[in-house]
């Protein structure tokens, strides 16, 4: 990679951020576009968040990721956010957009991102019933991007925490016409789980280095109408996935998100696509060190 004095800068605000993969995916697509662009991973506190949104307006930021535990908080710091990220109220993702004075859009990538690898089972998904396990940011982005594009018959919040579910389901109530949202407390869910065309995990359970787990251990509840996505992309397939397939049910891999929204980001920034082979084969060849 070649740094000089026209290199342009991207990072990720996020507190902690050396988990992240974000700068192997973006600097391998950089590199492969021949885009003069370099992206670090830079430790925010959340009392020092305005200070870096103000740094990166100062400092012609081509743009920025946003990780936990700043995705709601960074919202009123920028100077326009997308409809989708004003409706889950979190930002992944800032692109600026001006450059006198520079301007800050916020995004979300995580809706598109999720809703990518789901494009060619769609006619198996329109107006079907759905589950989600989990209920916090990364559902929220899940149940919008869901009722906003598959019309699900019921989309049920199959949740540890049922409060938390319920605050969900009020934030995202305009963009639930036809009152598919419902909650559930995930130990009452078998038979929302065995009728649903789609469940999502989106828990971290199942992540590295605790590859043993599930969230849903009663794998005999899965069958081949089932298609299951897990968000986990650390292991690439989960044993919930493993599990799932054994069942005969179409597994997605969180990883296919993780590459999608990184993708949509990409494309914001650099106006260019992203060459998602190359950004597979660097992904792959990390997990293959860390699992
Ligand atoms: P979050 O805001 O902290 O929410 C986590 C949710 O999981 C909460 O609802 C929590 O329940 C629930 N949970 C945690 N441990 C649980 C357990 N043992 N049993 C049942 N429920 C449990 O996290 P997030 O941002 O939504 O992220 C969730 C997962 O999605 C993470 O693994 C993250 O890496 C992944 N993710 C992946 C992508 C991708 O691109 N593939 C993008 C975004 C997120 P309570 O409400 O009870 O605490």
């Amino acid at each position: 990679m070649r740094i000089d004095a026209e290199t342009q800068l991207v990072t990720l605000l996020g507190h902690p951020v050396e988990h992240s993969r974000s700068p192997q995916i973006h600097n391998a697509a950089f590199e492969a576009q021949a885009i003069n662009a370099a992206y670090v991973a830079t430790p925010v506190h959340p009392d020092a968040l305005a200070d870096a949104v103000a740094g990166l307006r100062a400092m012609h930021f081509l743009g920025a990721n946003v990780t936990l535990p700043h995705k709601q908080s960074v919202c009123p710091l920028l100077d326009e956010l997308t409809a989708r990220a004003k409706a889950v109220g979190a930002v992944n993702t800032i692109v600026r957009t001006g450059d006198d004075p520079p301007r800050l859009r916020g995004d979300n990538t995580d809706i598109p991102g999720f809703l990518e690898p789901l494009e060619p089972l769609h006619n198996r998904l329109r107006e079907q019933p759905m589950l989600i396990i989990g209920s916090g940011g990364a559902a929220r982005a899940v149940a919008y991007a869901l009722l906003t594009t598959l019309a699900p018959t019921t989309l049920t919040l199959a949740a540890r925490t049922p409060d938390h579910a319920d605050q969900l389901v009020k934030t995202l109530a305009p963009h639930d016409p036809s009152d598919a949202l419902r909650v559930m407390p995930l130990d009452e869910a078998q038979s929302a789980v065995q009728n649903c065309r789609l469940i999502v995990n989106a828990t971290p359970v199942g992540m590295h280095p605790k590859t043993e787990k599930t969230p849903w251990p009663a794998a005999d509840d899965f069958s081949a109408e089932h298609i299951v996505y897990d968000l986990v992309y650390n292991p690439e397939t989960t044993r919930l996935l493993r599990e799932a397939a054994a069942q005969g049910a179409t597994p997605v891999s969180g990883i296919d998100m993780l590459i999608g929204q990184a993708a949509a980001a990409f494309k914001q920034w650099t106006g260019r696509p992203m060459p998602t082979d190359v950004v597979r084969a660097v992904l792959h060849g990390d997990y293959t060190k860390s699992a």
